[in-house]
């Protein structure tokens, strides 16, 4: 049976795998992610291989099924229609809905996602701009760069917000650094490990190297 639980790991491993899509998922990595003991997380990914939904190597790590993939993008597209359909429909803060995308994601029926995605007119991405996999369980995989990365004087545009911290993203609102927001990066302090953007606006925001990491954003071109 496809429990809470299950859908939980399966999404993390999901989540996880794309930081090193070349490799087995080390043990210990999704059991802090899971914020479990390992022998828990061992217990679980036992049964989850049981089930057909990962292949796990007791020395090397874990990896996703094609079953499993499926799984933890069905169980991502809910979580981002859901939060797309609390901000843009409900008019909550971006910074509170990702809490409540955790639980109503493993309780909204088919039906009334379809309704909510057709009411939105189908976004493809959510609101912190991660992108929202179809029913069919295709997700679009466009490489993103992190704002610490880009040379001064170049431009971009934020493509996501790459942190579900509740302080974090109302920092990054107050100062207007949502999806879709067109920049220039004015100057690169390496030894004060800040970065100075310019907005279209012409507001300049002062990012630290730890803040400047978290955004992440699409090269502008033209
Ligand atoms: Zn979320």
């Amino acid at each position: 049976m496809i429990t809470s639980t299950v859908e939980n790991y399966v999404k993390q491993i999901y989540l996880q795998q794309q930081e090193n899509p070349a490799d087995l998922l080390p043990m210990g990595k999704l059991a802090t992610a899971m914020n479990v003991v390992p022998g828990t997380a061992t217990a679980m990914v036992k049964a989850l291989a049981d089930s057909g939904l990962v292949d796990y190597e007791p020395r090397g790590g874990i990896r996703l099924t094609h079953g499993g993939e499926q799984l933890a993008l069905h169980v991502l597209r809910r979580h981002r229609i859901l939060e797309s359909f609390l901000v843009e429909i409900l008019g909550l803060d971006w910074s509170e809905v990702h809490e409540e995308a955790e639980t109503l994601e493993h309780a909204v029926s088919d039906k009334v996602l379809e309704r909510m995605d057709h009411l939105m007119n189908r976004p493809q991405y959510d609101p912190h701009g991660d992108p929202i996999p179809t029913a069919k369980g295709q997700i679009s995989h466009i490489r993103l760069m992190p704002l610490s990365d880009m040379a001064p004087g170049t431009s971009a545009q934020v493509a996501r917000v790459a942190d579900q911290d509740a302080a974090f993203l109302r920092f990054a609102e107050k100062n207007g650094l949502l999806p879709g927001v067109k920049f220039s990066l004015i100057s690169s302090d390496s030894q004060a490990d800040a970065v100075t953007i310019r907005l279209r606006n012409k507001q300049t925001i002062t990012l630290g190297g730890k803040a400047a990491e978290k955004i992440l954003v699409r090269k502008k071109t033209g």
